[in-house]
């Protein structure tokens, strides 16, 4: 008996022995660094290697992905990522939303007003150097991939008698919201001509407001820096015969000369219904940038989950499908935030 209860109370000792350890180990295991007997150098390296996807204690739970008018490409494209991220990283919820366009989202991300905003390579670029349309640099925010060439299109119907930029002068011509990209491509563009707003009735307005107004005949012409085919212009040429005015060749090199991310494109007779001319115009790069302050796991996880779903992209819109990962860092203007530097390096 005495024999049996000293080997009972070893077997106890020994499991409780064994219990401990196991705790300790899982302990660390499910323990994502948060927790703390560890140094914050631990849970960093911890973080780095750790591809499982759980969230640590400073991510950031409500994500805002800002886009631009509803009737553009960035809209329904940061829609699609917002929806991504929502469905499938773990405790994050994210909401696309949408905004006055590319100069307002650098200076909201700038702000702390959002997580993720779509943006055109050419102004994230002047926002970190602080020219052309910033008086001081705006910065705070890095990339995280470029997608799809955005074309400076102006727009006009058939029948309106602007044939060149030059005919603009002295014309209503929309410019596109307050603080877009397509404002500061349109201010460029006519001053390549030796023209400045003051010499048009220039109008701000978006993209959906600026072909009703085509079609009900209150403005002339239009400046739309989109992807193709831009929804408004589809709708307006489902009704009547457009023209999408060219920019002469000379131009074309001048813009390519002074302003570096402009890329000359041509527009095919397929771009859109009714549209039976093609075009010669400039392009600059969509991009999306994420706020530096978010944890490199979180961005690695977020931007991980984007190009494990490309299909939701290319649904979404056409340009979508221009997504990839070989072609994602093309006409990349601005340094890559560290999570999607190394979701590259990984590829
Ligand atoms: N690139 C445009 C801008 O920043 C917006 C394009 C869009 O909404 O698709 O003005």
């Amino acid at each position: 008996m005495k024999k049996l209860s000293m080997l009972f109370i070893v077997f106890l000792f020994l499991g409780l022995v064994l219990a401990a350890c196991g705790d300790a180990s899982d302990d660390a295991i499910d323990d994502d660094g948060a927790q703390s007997e560890e140094t914050p150098e631990e849970s960093e390296s911890e973080g780095e290697s750790d591809d499982s996807g759980e969230a640590s204690e400073d991510w950031v739970d409500n994500i805002t992905v800002l886009t631009g008018g509803e009737a553009g490409v960035y809209f329904p494209l940061g829609v699609a990522m917002a929806e991504i991220m929502d469905q499938q990283v773990d405790d994050v919820s994210a909401t696309g939303i949408s905004s006055g366009a590319s100069v307002v989202n650098a200076n909201e991300l700038s702000d702390g007003q959002a997580e993720f905003a779509l943006i055109q390579n050419d102004v994230a670029y002047y926002a970190h150097e602080g020219s052309n349309m910033f008086d001081e640099v705006v910065d705070g925010f890095s990339g995280v991939f470029t997608i799809y060439p955005e074309t400076i299109q102006i727009v006009t119907l058939a029948d309106s008698g602007i044939e060149t930029v030059e005919d603009l002068e002295g014309k209503r011509v929309a410019v596109g919201d307050v603080g877009s990209g397509t404002e500061a491509n349109a201010e460029q563009i006519l001053g390549a001509h030796d023209l400045t707003f003051d010499d048009l009735s220039a109008e701000w307005m978006d993209f959906g407001d600026a072909s009703t107004n085509l079609q009900d005949g209150n403005v002339d012409a239009a400046f739309v820096t989109a992807g193709t085919p831009t929804g408004s212009i589809q709708e307006l040429a489902a009704s009547a015969d457009i023209r999408i005015v060219s920019i002469n060749e000379d131009k074309i090199a001048q813009l390519e000369d002074e302003y570096p991310y402009y890329v000359r494109e041509d527009l095919d007779e397929n771009t859109y219904e009714n549209f039976d001319a093609t075009a010669t115009t400039v392009a600059v790069q969509a991009m999306l940038i994420v706020r530096d302050d978010l944890p490199e796991d979180q961005v690695y996880e977020l931007t991980k989950s984007i190009f494990d779903n490309l299909d939701a992209m290319q649904n979404a819109h056409e340009r979508g499908n221009d997504l990839t990962i070989d072609t994602a860092q093309d006409g990349m203007s601005i340094d890559l935030h560290p999570g999607v530097q190394r979701y590259f390096d990984e590829q």
